[in-house]
């Protein structure tokens, strides 16, 4: 009953919680930096979150994505799953003046 709070991270290297349930994650590179991106059923989320996207709530039990980048969980947001792929598009990766990946 009584409310889990999110502490925020401070030293941004704790891993990402393991227990949302069934989803897959992955990496994508995007003009930030490198994203870990996970892709949530929806059937384990129970409040509803803003997407950076466009703005509006993304209803409980939605499938959604969950992105942030690497090793820094503080920028973790949750996006409509078309809004994410939509801001892929909507920056495109040709401007990359800084933070090369290090490979
Ligand atoms: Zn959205």
């Amino acid at each position: 009953m009584s409310p889990r709070r999110n502490h925020p991270k401070k030293s941004g290297r704790n891993q990402p919680e393991r227990d949302l349930g069934t989803s897959f994650e992955a990496v994508e590179e995007h003009d930030e930096g490198m994203y870990r991106v996970r892709r949530i059923t929806g059937s384990s989320s129970n409040k509803p979150y803003r997407c950076p996207g466009c703005d509006q709530l993304i209803p409980t039990a939605t499938p959604h994505i969950v992105a942030w980048i690497h090793e820094d969980i503080e920028t973790r947001r949750h996006w409509h799953t078309p809004c994410w792929e939509k801001k892929d598009r909507r920056s495109p990766k040709v401007q990359r003046s800084r933070n090369a990946p290090k490979y």
